[in-house]
């Protein structure tokens, strides 16, 4: 069966799924279609009250929650702990925020009188990624269902334990039938989905891979699509930067959720004068992290997700090498059960290399040794992705200087990547297009109606 949880520490097989029936797609896009319905008539507030319920029930249930995301994906209790907090907020800002944002606007026109109705689009598709197994739902979930519009969920095929977890924690908190609907589908049924005409648009977050499979889909089939895609993020040093700074934020840009984030800092650009005392940091570091049970709170680095991830990503490392990358640390097999991959710090990275600008996703550093700022910047931008990115600087004015020269969707300055839910999140070039968080990511699946109501009598 394609849905299967396997514990990535122990990789004990947990549970595995069938794939939804024809009859059972059948009946989701029905329910949806008719809550959306319904919900042309119920207040933005009466759905503000449910996902404030939604909120505190993710807090009742946070235990839970964050141990099935641990036993299924690997990432530490820790971090799924947070992911659990951070979801909760994101439901509440969209609680408390969306009816603002849905008021109508007013625009002014000649001899007419202009508004601008903010309304619902319909039943939305989302096809999410197991990284963040709740957070890449929570992102497409709260700030539809405020739009009212009803989420049909398909989860990464390696965590069908979390989308399960999740859509039983929003129906317990007392949302209608069809709020968020779970699928296990394959891909001929996600393209039929997306072809059939009560799904109103269609959010992917992963691969180019998948992404241009679901944008051609909606393409074809002429749905609004947004494509959270991959990255390889630049981390910017400047020569002023506060060194104590640098070393807390540097390690843990790259290592945190095992260096399975699509912002984590990928490429480290270090100036020449920095550049020996950087790396000297990077491997203390790289070297202090403690791998083990995901559970076990003493635990720093987690293992890698799936057998699958860690194979693909010791394939890119074997090729850097072959291409004549050099291993300044780690790239040693590490003795244990689980899908562990040892910290790695890759250098000598030419633009010929073929790895040279593809996403690595697990624990594996590149560092770069620059000789200016403008070089700096060159590099950065030498990508076909555009995610997120980090400049370190102790002159703020100058750091947001480079940081506004950076071709990516997000910059962070002197923090590692982040993510709030006021603040809007997403990429340019192949790391996709939209937006997800903040008004902007409400505003994606959201039909702005033009009233124009003429007011000279021809
Ligand atoms: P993936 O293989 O593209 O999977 C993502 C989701 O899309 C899964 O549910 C997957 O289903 C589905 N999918 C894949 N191919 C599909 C197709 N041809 N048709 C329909 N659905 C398809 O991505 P991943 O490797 O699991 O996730 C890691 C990637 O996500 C990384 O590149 C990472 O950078 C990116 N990411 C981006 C963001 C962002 O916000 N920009 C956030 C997190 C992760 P199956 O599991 O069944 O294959």
């Amino acid at each position: 069966m394609a849905y299967k949880s396997v514990n990535p520490y122990t990789n004990e097989t947990l549970n595995e799924y069938e794939n939804a029936t024809s009859n059972e797609i059948e009946a989701a896009l029905q329910t949806a279609t008719d809550l959306a319905q319904s919900w042309e008539t119920v207040s933005i507030s009466e759905r503000a009250t449910v996902l404030h319920a939604v909120a505190s029930q993710l807090r009742d249930e946070k235990q839970a929650m964050a141990e099935t995301m641990t036993r299924e994906m690997g990432k530490l209790i820790g971090e799924s702990e947070d992911e659990v907090d951070s979801c909760a907020s994101i439901a509440d800002y969209f609680a408390d925020h969306a009816e603002e944002f849905m008021q109508p606007t007013e625009i002014e026109t000649k001899d007419a009188k202009a508004t601008v109705l903010k309304q619902a689009f319909g039943p939305i598709l989302a096809c999410e990624p197991w990284n963040f197994p709740l957070y890449q739902v929570m992102r497409i979930f709260a700030p539809n269902f405020m739009v009212g519009n009803p989420v049909i969920l398909k989860h990464a095929s390696i965590v069908p334990g979390s989308a399960r977890k999740i859509s039983q924690i929003v129906d317990d908190a007392g949302a209608p039938e069809g709020s968020l609907i779970n699928l296990f589908l394959d891909y001929d049924q996600i393209a039929d989905m997306i072809a059939d005409p009560r799904i109103a648009g269609v959010a992917l977050t992963g691969s180019e891979r998948g992404g241009k499979s679901v944008a051609k889909a909606a393409g074809e089939n002429l749905k609004k699509s947004t494509l959270e895609l991959g990255g390889n993020d630049a981390f910017v040093v400047l020569e002023d930067v506060d060194r104590e700074l640098l070393y807390k934020v540097a390690p843990a840009a790259r290592l945190a959720n095992s260096g399975q984030t699509c912002t984590a800092s990928k490429r480290f650009i270090v100036p020449d004068a920095l550049y020996d005392d950087f790396m000297d940091a990077l491997i203390v570091s790289f070297s202090e992290m403690k791998m083990g049970d995901p559970l076990d709170r003493t635990t720093t680095l987690a293992p890698m997700s799936s057998e699958h991830g860690k194979e693909k990503l010791q394939k890119q490392v074997d090729e850097a090498i072959a291409n004549g990358a050099e291993v300044v640390y780690g790239n040693e097999s590490v003795q244990a059960e689980g899908q562990f991959f040892m910290p790695t710090i890759l250098t000598d990275i030419t633009p010929e290399n073929p790895i040279f600008d593809q996403e690595l996703f697990g624990p594996v550093a590149q560092v770069f040794r620059v000789h200016s700022e403008k070089e700096a910047i060159q590099l950065a931008n030498n990508s076909q992705y555009g995610l997120g990115s980090v400049v370190m600087s102790s002159d703020l004015k100058h750091a947001e200087e480079v940081a506004s020269q950076i071709k990516a969707g997000m910059t962070f300055v002197n923090h590692g990547w982040t993510s709030l839910p006021e603040l809007p999140f997403g990429g340019i070039r192949n790391s996709g297009y939209g937006r997800e968080l903040s008004k902007q990511g409400l505003m994606t699946f959201v039909n702005e109606h033009l009233i124009y109501i003429a007011e000279n009598k021809e």
